[in-house]
């Protein structure tokens, strides 16, 4: 174990919140070791700021919960500790220990504690042990320093500082069977190589192929939880071309994969969508997951719109079932909330509404609470090199008009959404 002191690095108690410090002061003062860890460590010798602030201590979350009125035990596959100061959330773990190699596969070990399943998979991991072996557990040796805030000391067990100066990103030990441990940790070393803009260690990234297949194990909602780190902490284009790049994003949307490798407007859609929300948060404007959601799915749904209008069906019906099909499916491998799901299919099925320049309706679209949405993916469609007959910059002009003038314009305009003269005919060749 490397101790690096005080005067040689440059993580100062200044940038570490009063809640962090005040859980690891009171853990000490109670007989405990207690270290800041994991990103904040990392971030602050990057000179950045961390976003959250865990804490790594060798007592159990029941002792931890008894010293922290204001906190609560969760989790089940890691049972972790979170102790809340306002709006602050400080997560406290318990070392981990090492797991019995030779335990029968599927088999408890360790009294109930640790359980893998026959392929590897860990499936519960709560072997308690000491800061040697919890650094030795965690996914990347940049995420696997120690700070002391009681003596200032660095402790690095897995050359995480050299990796840190090399800016790389290294997986601890065995790749293959970390990665078959937790396949998620593929998604993490993408997810850490976009934002810390960090190479990838050739061995790391050699075992992702051969351990790709794997991530399909992982329960949908997991998945979930993960598309929200990779795609709304600020690198969503850098990591979406990792996850191309290493052949991840089909385990993710196993339909966009296909698309994006036959169609290249397919991909520069989605790609389209990244940048936009990277830019978006850049500059603290809000985001969400359903805007996203609705670009990776937007080619698929796109294609079988344009199959059924093919078989005779109605614009309108057939985006709205080729909508809720490719939902469905995409639902089969990464769980989509309803709170999600619902925006994004109006922000679809807005798009039909929006070739719609004439009368009342079109006046009154501009007012809709999903308008902003839709017409920020028009645009984007466009970007992306789609004809849509300077839909977009229409609308742009259109949106700015008071109601009044909206009606009069709208009055004067030809094309779909005229009511009577609109013929059977116009509608059906009108595509999404
Ligand atoms: P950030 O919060 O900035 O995204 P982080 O490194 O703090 O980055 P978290 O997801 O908050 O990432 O995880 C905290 C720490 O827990 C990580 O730094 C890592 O050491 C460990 N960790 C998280 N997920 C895993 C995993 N799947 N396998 C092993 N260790 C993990
Ligand atoms: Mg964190």
């Amino acid at each position: 174990m490397k101790i690096i002191p005080r005067d040689q690095h440059c993580i100062s108690r200044k940038n570490i919140s009063d809640g962090a410090l005040k859980v690891m002061s009171r853990l000490r003062g109670d007989g405990h070791q207690a270290y800041l860890v994991g990103g904040a460590v990392r971030d602050l010798l990057l000179g950045g700021h961390p976003k959250d602030f865990d804490i790594a201590t060798d007592a159990t979350p029941e002792t931890v919960h008894a010293l922290f009125r204001n906190s609560r035990i969760i989790g089940r596959r890691f049972r972790i500790v979170h102790v809340r100061f306002g709006r602050e959330i400080i997560e406290v773990t318990t070392f981990r220990g090492h797991h019995d190699n030779d335990a029968q596969p599927t088999t408890e070990t360790g009294g109930n504690h640790s359980r893998q399943s026959a392929s590897g998979l860990l499936l519960r991991d709560n072997v308690y042990g000491t800061l040697e072996e919890d650094a030795v557990r965690r996914d990347l040796t940049v995420n696997a320093l120690y700070y002391d805030a009681g003596t200032f000391e660095v402790f690095d067990h897995v050359h995480g500082l050299s990796d840190l100066e090399r800016r790389s990103i290294c997986i601890i030990g065995e790749p293959r069977v970390r990665f078959t441990e937790d396949p998620v940790r593929m998604l993490r070393v993408l997810r850490f190589a976009a934002k810390l803009d960090f190479s990838i260690d050739p061995d790391t990234a050699r075992a992702i192929p051969a351990c790709a297949h794997l991530l399909a194990e992982i329960p949908a909602a997991r998945l979930f939880d993960e598309f929200l780190k990779l795609f709304l902490a600020g690198n969503a284009a850098a990591t979406f071309d990792l996850l191309l790049e290493h052949k991840l994003l089909q385990y993710l949307f196993p339909q966009t994969g296909e698309e994006t490798k036959r169609n290249p407007a397919a991909l520069a859609l989605v790609r389209a969508a990244m940048v936009s929300t990277d830019q978006r948060i850049a500059q603290d404007k809000p985001v969400t997951p359903a805007f996203i959601l609705a670009a990776l799915l937007w080619p698929v749904v796109q294609r079988r719109a344009w199959q059924l209008q093919e078989h005779g069906e109605p614009p309108i019906p057939a985006l709205h079932s080729a909508g809720q099909q490719a939902v469905s499916e995409a639902a089969r491998t990464i769980s989509i909330p309803k709170r999600f799901s619902q925006p994004m299919r109006e922000i679809w099925e807005f798009q039909l509404r929006l070739q719609n320049r004439r009368g009342r309706k079109a006046a009154e679209l501009v007012d809709h609470r999903r308008f902003r949405a839709a017409y920020d993916f028009l645009l984007l469609r466009e970007l992306a090199g789609e004809d849509t007959g300077k839909l977009g910059s229409w609308w742009t002009d259109f949106q700015e008009l008071p109601m009044e003038r909206r009606l009069e314009q709208a009055a004067l305009e030809k094309g779909p959404g005229g009511g009577r003269s609109r013929s059977r005919k116009r509608r059906n060749s009108s595509k999404a």
